[in-house]
């Protein structure tokens, strides 16, 4: 789905210059749960952002769908990028004046679907994250998490292959995280989702089928998730703790 193949990402700050990815060689394949994890400053956010085609590599391939996203105009780029991803960042990007159900509808109408259909589209997808009764909310009368739900739900408007997320939890209590978590799991193994996440939470990394780990602009480590965590053998945890 997504392949780096030596890629360099290098910012120039004035006369300093930082390697914040170097020579990256790695593929993102369909279907798969993968957890980025390592040090602040590693690069997670770095990679994140050039798979989710937001930036373009120093030096280096990177191929979206089998085409190299360097020989394509800005405006196809756009449009591969709408249709084949959906963002989960930390900030939520929610607008504030908008009804949750507003901010979800946002997506839809650009896609210029029939008003009607959108809208239970909309609606399906916010009981999808579990905020059927919080629709009319707008965002300042959401908790955090919850605001994250609406730009989960948000995100899938565009039903997106892959689901990005950095630190999807980052601003949220402990409880509130982890069900994010479990949203994202669910989406990853009930809907066949492709998932990439980064955290910095190594208990929530468990949920992922796979775990690279940066260090220094390089992967010091790429493999399957042995003792992967799922929502079930998480209440058995919590089960057998009590
Ligand atoms: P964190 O866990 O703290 O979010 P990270 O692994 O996401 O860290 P990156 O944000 O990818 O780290 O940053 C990698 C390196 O690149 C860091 O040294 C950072 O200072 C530098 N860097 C990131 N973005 C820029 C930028 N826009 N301009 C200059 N340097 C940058
Ligand atoms: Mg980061």
């Amino acid at each position: 789905l997504i392949a780096f193949r030596n890629v360099w990402k290098i910012y120039q700050m004035g006369e300093v210059k930082v390697n914040a990815l170097r020579a990256v060689s790695v593929k993102f394949r369909k279907g798969e749960f993968a957890a980025i994890i390592g040090p602040s400053g590693s690069g997670k956010s770095t990679m994140m952002n050039l798979v989710g085609c937001l930036d373009i590599p120093t030096k280096g391939e990177i191929y979206l769908k089998g085409r190299n996203i360097a020989w394509l105009k800005e405006s196809e780029l756009a449009v591969l990028r709408g249709r084949t991803i959906g963002f989960v960042f930390q900030q939520y990007n929610l607008i504030p004046g908008m009804t949750a159900l507003e901010n979800v509808l946002l997506p839809l109408e650009i896609q210029e679907i029939d008003d009607r259909i959108a809208e239970r589209k909309a609606k399906k997808l916010l009981s999808l994250v579990g905020l059927s009764d919080k629709i009319q909310h707008k965002p300042s009368q959401l908790s955090g998490g919850q605001q994250q739900r609406v730009s989960i739900a948000r995100a899938l408007a565009c039903n997106p292959e892959i689901i990005l997320a950095d630190e999807p939890t980052g601003a949220l209590d402990s409880v509130t995280g982890r069900e994010l978590l479990e949203m994202l799991y669910r989406l990853w193994k009930e809907e066949g989702k492709t998932i990439v996440m980064v955290t910095h939470d190594l208990h929530l990394a468990k949920y992922a089928s796979r775990h690279i780990e940066l260090k220094d602009g390089k992967i010091v480590r790429d493999g399957i998730n042995e003792e992967r965590l799922t929502p079930e053998t998480h209440l058995e945890e919590q089960e057998t703790e009590a």
